[in-house]
C-alpha cells in the first residue's frame, strides 16, 4: 500500500515511500522518502534535458484568469479549473455577515467573488503569454515544473487534484516543433525503460468536456497532437506518467508569437512526477534501499544518502 489513512506521523520517517492522504480525496503529502525520489527524478530529467540548454522558469501555482480564457482552457475543460474565489468587502460588510451568520445559517463564504487567478491546470500555460508579441530569431526551449490543480472527477490511485508537472516547451516553426516532439517521446520511453518501467507509447486526447468534447478528442487522435506513456501505476491501474504534445498554432497565436517572422507553433513534453513515484512503487516496491541498483544510479539516490 502506498497511500496511508489517516495521515499519521510515523510515515514521515518511514523507509517505505508512502503518499499520505490528508482527508481530502486527491490531496496528498508524501514523506521523506517519496520525495527523495521525486528529487531524483527532476534531477535526472534536467541531466537527460541538459544539451537542450532549456531556460529555466520558476513559475507560481496560480495563474492569470482570463489567461485561461484566452486560451480556451475554459471552453475545453470547465469542470476541471479550480477558481480562486476571495472576500472583497469591507470590515463593516464583513461585520454585517457575521452577524447574520449568527441570526442565521448563513456561510461564511457566501459573499467571495471571484478573483483574476485561478489554479494553474498545466505548468506550460505560464511560457507562451511572456512572449506575447515576440518575433524570436530562432527556436526558444524552456523547463519549468509547478503544482498544477485540477478538479478530477474521481480519486483512484494516481489520480491527485494537486500534483507535480515538469514540463519542457519549445516555441518554434512547424517541423521543428513536430521533430522536437517525437524526439522527446523516444526519449521519454528510454528513459522510463531505463527506470525499469513497462511502458507503452499511445495517441490520447485531452479530456474535452460537454457537447464538443467528442469531435475536439477526434481531432486531437486523426492530427496525432498527442501521445501518452502509459505505465502500470498499482491497483492494476495503467496511467498516463508523461505526454508529449504538439500544439500547432494554439498558444502563437493568441499571443501573437512569431518565429523568424513566420507565426509560431510549440511543442511540450509533460512529466507527472507524483505518478511516476507510484509506478516505481508498483514496479520495484515501496524501499528504494531494495530497488535495482541501475534505477537507484538513474535516479542518483547513493548520492542523495537515501538508505
Ligand atoms: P489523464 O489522461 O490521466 O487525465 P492528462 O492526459 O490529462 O492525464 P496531461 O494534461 O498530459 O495529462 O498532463 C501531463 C502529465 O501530468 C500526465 O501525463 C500525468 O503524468 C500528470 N497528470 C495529469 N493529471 C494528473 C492527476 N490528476 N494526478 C496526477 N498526475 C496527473
Ligand atoms: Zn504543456
Ligand atoms: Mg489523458
Amino acid at each position: 500500500m502506498t497511500t496511508v489513512e489517516p495521515p499519521s506521523w510515523q510515515s514521515l520517517r518511514a523507509a517505505e515511500a508512502r503518499l499520505i492522504n490528508t482527508g481530502v480525496p486527491g490531496v496528498s503529502v508524501g514523506n521523506a522518502v517519496f520525495e527523495s525520489i521525486v528529487t531524483g527524478l527532476r534531477e535526472s530529467l534536467l541531466r537527460l534535458a541538459a544539451p537542450q540548454q532549456a531556460q529555466a522558469l520558476g513559475v507560481p501555482p496560480v495563474v492569470s484568469r482570463g489567461l485561461l480564457e484566452r486560451v480556451g482552457y475554459i471552453d475545453g475543460f470547465p469542470n476541471l479549473v479550480g477558481t480562486v474565489y476571495s472576500f472583497t468587502g469591507s470590515g463593516a460588510d464583513w461585520n454585517r455577515l457575521q452577524e447574520a451568520r449568527a441570526a442565521t445559517d448563513a456561510a461564511w463564504y457566501q459573499e467571495q467573488q471571484i478573483s483574476e487567478v485561478a489554479l494553474l491546470p498545466a505548468t506550460c500555460h505560464h511560457i507562451y503569454p511572456l512572449f506575447e508579441g515576440v518575433d524570436l530569431p530562432g527556436p526558444a526551449v524552456l523547463t519549468a515544473e509547478a503544482h498544477c490543480y485540477r478538479h478530477e472527477g474521481t480519486h483512484e490511485l494516481g489520480r491527485l487534484r494537486s500534483f507535480r508537472m515538469r514540463e519542457f516547451v519549445r516555441i518554434a516553426a512547424p517541423d521543428d516543433c513536430i521533430r522536437w516532439r517525437d524526439d522527446w517521446m523516444e526519449q521519454q520511453r528510454a528513459w522510463l525503460t531505463s527506470l525499469g518501467l513497462e511502458t507503452s507509447v499511445e495517441p490520447a486526447s485531452d479530456p474535452f468536456f460537454g457537447s464538443a468534447a467528442r469531435l475536439m478528442k477526434a481531432t486531437q487522435r486523426e492530427q496525432e497532437l498527442k501521445f501518452e506513456l502509459r505505465v502500470p501505476v498499482g491497483d492494476g491501474l495503467v496511467q498516463a506518467v508523461a505526454s508529449c504534445n504538439y500544439h500547432k498554432e494554439h498558444f502563437g497565436e493568441p499571443f501573437g508569437i512569431r518565429v523568424a517572422g513566420e507565426p509560431a507553433h510549440s511543442a511540450c513534453a509533460a512529466f507527472g512526477l507524483e505518478r511516476i513515484v507510484l509506478a516505481l512503487i508498483a514496479a520495484h516496491g515501496d524501499i528504494p534501499a531494495d530497488w535495482p541498483q541501475h534505477v537507484r544510479s538513474v535516479l542518483s539516490l547513493d548520492d542523495a544518502g537515501v538508505a
